[in-house]
């Protein structure tokens, strides 16, 4: 390799140590590596006012650009000429335009066109830096989008279904969920499907396909409606894999028995579910849907009585946790205020995590309201504040996931915080989130009306009902009580 023009080994004036220098910085001979770090910290040039490296001296000995200094711009971009965003020859945005070109043309020489989004908002992110190293790693799966733009893997749901359900895998499905390209899908319901494929084989043929019919028209279905409006539980996905397994083991029960589900009659569904206690709540689904679709017979789950829901927290340990949260600033943010909706709201974790930032507003007089249902609810001091700080911080969440709408962004792009993540860490402060907030929900109860509680919380009027009924009944006790 011939050397540089202007090779000459020489003490540095940056660092002083003997090397090969071959740059002037300020007038001074500098090596390689000082020369490189030089060039990442551009500042405003005196002289032009852009951004720029400021490695030579104006007429005024002020530290200036090379373009107001009269000499080569060795510091700037081949391609678009700035200089704020090295990034090996040439600047990190042209060499990300470049990269995701060359990842996201199709065969006939131009971006993908259902891929032209992931362009964008891969383009449109503040460091192209970040984008550049994820670009780079083979394990984050960027060649499934080259494989898609070429036309090799189809750009569909089925073609990550068939992929190994890995975390990059997934990333790049809810990236292009999030962008629009693919349409919207919930992760915990799409992995029901293998598993029910998985399942059906090992059934006898009738049983299969009825299960199968089950699962597709009833549970499936309603999770995917559910998932359109983003509301979709663990528990919601559990009580399906459950209503799935029941179904299988209740036919075959009826198999032992010479039994089917056309012939079953009311004794032997009572009879099996005397002899399988526990087994009644997944099963009522199943025959719910057997009766209607005319598969089976009259048979029915009798409903277990609704108990009056039981509260273990005292108001006095509410308060106290209530006190901790709005003032211990080594709980991060978003677990204070998920916390204290729960235990001053009643909210269920779920439906704080899935929160807007819309739902939040500012009034003109400053006052800070949440609205959890259809009023609006005005938040005391200092909880206003945390609110607007969590508000201000959501910026900086992951690039891709920025542009969105939530109050509490998660890891992934355009999806929400998951749920677990606030609820072990409120559980790790010793908050019980089921405990809180059925006190909550107690306390309120016993000081609101039941339509406005119900419209203030979002709870259904029969749930509202059930909760000021346990509150004035202990209410009536307790004044007996007094009375006595
Ligand atoms: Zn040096
Ligand atoms: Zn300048
Ligand atoms: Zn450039």
């Amino acid at each position: 390799m011939s050397a540089p023009r202007g090779w000459s080994t020489t003490t540095c004036g940056q660092c002083g140590e003997l090397r090969p220098c071959h740059r002037k910085i300020l007038e001074q001979r500098v090596c390689q590596r000082c020369m490189l770090r030089f060039r990442r910290t551009a500042k405003p040039c005196p002289g032009c006012g852009q951004l720029k490296v400021l490695a030579f001296y104006d007429p005024q000995r002020r530290p200036a650009c090379a373009g107001c200094t009269g000499h080569e711009p060795v510091y700037a971009c081949p391609s678009c000429g700035r200089e704020d965003s090295p990034f090996g020859r040439h600047c990190g945005p042209c060499t990300l335009r470049q990269q995701l070109t060359e990842l996201l043309t199709d065969p006939t020489g131009d971006i993908h066109p259902k891929l032209q989004p992931v362009f964008d908002a891969l383009m449109a992110g503040p460091r192209p830096q970040t984008t550049l190293y994820w670009l780079t790693r083979a394990s984050a799966r960027p060649d499934i989008l080259r494989d898609m733009a070429r036309g090799e893997l189809e750009i569909s749901h089925a073609a990550f279904a068939a992929l190994p359900a890995t975390r990059s895998v997934d990333y790049v499905r809810d990236l292009l969920a999030a962008l629009g390209v693919l349409p919207p899908y919930q992760l915990a319901v799409e992995r029901i499907v293998p598993w029910l494929r998985e399942l059906l084989t090992d059934l006898p043929k009738p049983h299969a396909e009825v299960i199968d019919r089950f699962a597709r028209w009833q549970l499936l279905r309603r999770l995917r409606l559910l998932g359109e409006r983003d509301r979709v539980t663990r528990g919601g996905v559990q009580h399906a894999r459950a209503a799935v397994l029941g179904a299988a083991r209740f036919l075959r029960w009826l198999d032992e028995h010479n039994a089917t589900l056309a012939t079953a009659t009311q004794a032997q569904l009572d009879d099996y579910l005397v002899s399988h206690p526990g087994r009644g709540r997944s099963l009522k689904v199943f025959l719910d849907w057997t009766q209607r679709s005319g598969v089976g017979s009259d048979l029915h789950v009798p409903g277990a009585e609704r108990p009056l829901p039981q509260v273990t927290l005292s108001d006095q340990r509410r308060w106290q946790q209530v006190e901790r949260l709005l003032h211990d600033d080594d709980i991060r943010l978003y677990v204070r205020i998920g916390g204290l909706f729960m235990l001053l709201f009643a909210q269920p974790l779920a439906r704080i995590c899935r929160m807007r930032a819309d739902q939040i507003t500012t009034e003109p007089d400053g006052a800070v309201t949440v609205t959890f249902d259809a009023a609006p609810i005005q938040l005391p001091d200092p909880l206003d504040r945390l609110v607007l700080d969590q508000l201000a911080r959501r910026g900086q969440a992951s690039y891709a996931s920025r542009p969105d709408r939530w109050l509490f962004p998660g890891g992934l792009p355009g999806k929400h915080l998951v749920t677990e993540n606030i609820r072990s860490q409120l559980v790790a402060l010793g908050i019980r989130p089921s405990a809180a907030r059925k006190a909550a929900m107690f306390d309120l109860a016993a000081r609101m009306p039941v339509p406005i509680l119900a419209e203030l919380l979002g709870l259904s009027t029969n749930t509202a009902t059930r909760w000021a009924a346990l509150a004035a009944r202990d209410w009536s006790q307790y004044a007996a009580m007094r009375r006595a």
